[in-house]
């Protein structure tokens, strides 16, 4: 047994320049840090995340509060706990904060605790990350879901939908599908250029051009998968997350146009866009409350992969009922949504059992923290949206997931994704 002996945080900054909490764990001869991502468009019942609201030197934006309590309270209880317990450290955390919501400790405090503790075990255990969490043996790599066209609260050009992706379905291996993605990046950038638009990025480094119809963007994205030599729905699919939240009105949506129309209008558009564009998968199509729209649209398409994130904001609460009313196949899974790694896996334990695809995430506000890769791997999961081939909070998790795949030689295997 290797007991934790003191916790120590500290205030740093996301690749939006925001203040955010990392965390060191220490052990007799070791310590390992995390560091805690943060949305843009978050979800109503997502986690707590803590800020010093009435702080003016950093616009209400720091994270000194939190810190401080990793430093006392957090420090103090944990200290003598067995590293190798992650359960208990968690329900410790639980208890201690004993919120629905987290909002006494803040989840960016608990989750940076609960991501150094997973580390600072395999360090301890000396083995890779991903192989201490749910998969022992036969590990998968993830497809990569490429979000190369940034909208919405990511970018400030207009676009309603606020991803834009690709995900290379046919690649064999986990660098074939990089270099699948970089491919259609690169030529993206070209027919971006030969328009006359910016080829500047967004929060997750996909391009943000000055365009304002959702349809130009899918036009633009098959343009560059036709001039990389690809066919569109074979060997790249386009997936979309519209983030539906910050399209409703009076139970109306503006996800097409600016105009709000009713969720039956919003399905046969949804549904004239799958077909033109063949888009495979579709996250948070309508709002988090809307659970009679989710199932309307689950019934009306199929083979179609509808992906739950503010919907469900990883809580498994959330993804029961989701999964009772049949209103999506699958769940995007988010640390800092629920705030521990003990609470994650139980989410994403469910999800198997149901039949349901796992997508792990980073936030649109992400670090050089790579947890989320290892993850992926260590569970499984059959996908990874970790943003674009560009910005390197983004990359790292790509990078990390191409050192996992070479150090599994042989063994290493893709998810299934049908
Ligand atoms: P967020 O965006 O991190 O800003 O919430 C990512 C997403 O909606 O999937
Ligand atoms: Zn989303």
């Amino acid at each position: 047994m290797s007991k934790i002996l003191k916790v120590k945080a500290r205030q740093v900054f996301d690749s939006r320049g925001n203040p955010t909490v990392e965390a060191e764990v220490f052990s007799k001869n070791n310590s390992a840090s995390a560091i805690c991502p943060s949305g843009a468009s978050t979800g109503t019942y997502e986690a707590f995340e803590k800020r010093d609201k009435y702080n003016k030197k950093y616009l209400g934006k720091s994270v000194l509060s939190a810190v401080n309590l990793v430093n006392t309270i957090i420090s103090k209880k944990l200290k003598g706990l067995n590293v190798h317990n992650q359960e208990k450290v968690d329900a410790l955390l639980i208890n201690l904060d004993g919120t629905r919501q987290k909002t006494k400790l803040g989840a960016n405090a608990m989750l940076a605790v609960s991501m150094a503790v997973k580390k600072l075990s395999s360090k301890i255990k000396k083995i890779p990350l991903y192989k201490n969490f749910l998969i022992k043996n036969n590990f998968k790599l993830p497809y990569p879901l490429m979000n190369i066209i940034n909208g919405g609260a990511h970018a400030n050009n207009g676009l309603r939908i606020q991803e834009f992706m690709i995900r290379p379905d046919r690649a064999k291996s986990f660098s074939d599908a990089m270099r699948i993605c970089f491919l259609v990046i690169n030529n993206l950038r070209k027919i971006i250029i030969s328009k006359g638009l910016s080829t500047s990025v967004g929060d997750e480094g996909g391009f943000a051009p000055m365009i304002n119809n959702n349809n130009q963007a899918l036009d633009l994205i098959i343009s560059a998968i036709r001039k990389s030599g690809l066919v569109n729905g074979r060997d790249v699919s386009i997936c979309l997350d519209v983030a539906a939240n910050e399209l409703f009105k009076k139970k109306k949506y503006s996800i097409h146009s600016k105009n709000y129309v009713t969720v039956e209008k919003s399905i046969s558009e949804y549904n004239k866009i799958i077909n033109k564009y063949k888009i495979k998968s579709i996250e948070d199509p309508f709002a988090e409350n809307d659970w009679i729209a989710w199932n309307k649209l689950m019934k009306s398409i199929k083979k179609v992969q509808i992906v739950g994130d503010d919907l469900y904001v990883t809580n498994l609460e959330r993804l029961k009922k989701g999964f009772l009313n049949l209103s999506s196949n699958a769940i995007l899974i988010k640390l800092n949504q629920i705030g521990t790694v003990s609470e994650t896996l139980d989410v994403i334990k469910f999800a198997k059992i149901i039949g349901f695809k796992t997508i792990i995430s980073h936030r649109s506000g992400d670090t050089e923290d790579t947890f989320i890769a290892d993850l992926a791997v260590g569970t499984n999961s059959n996908q990874i949206k970790t943003g674009s081939l560009a910005r390197s909070e983004r990359v790292a998790k790509y990078n990390q997931l191409l050192r996992i795949e070479e150090e599994l030689g042989k063994k290493a295997r893709m998810n299934k994704i049908h």
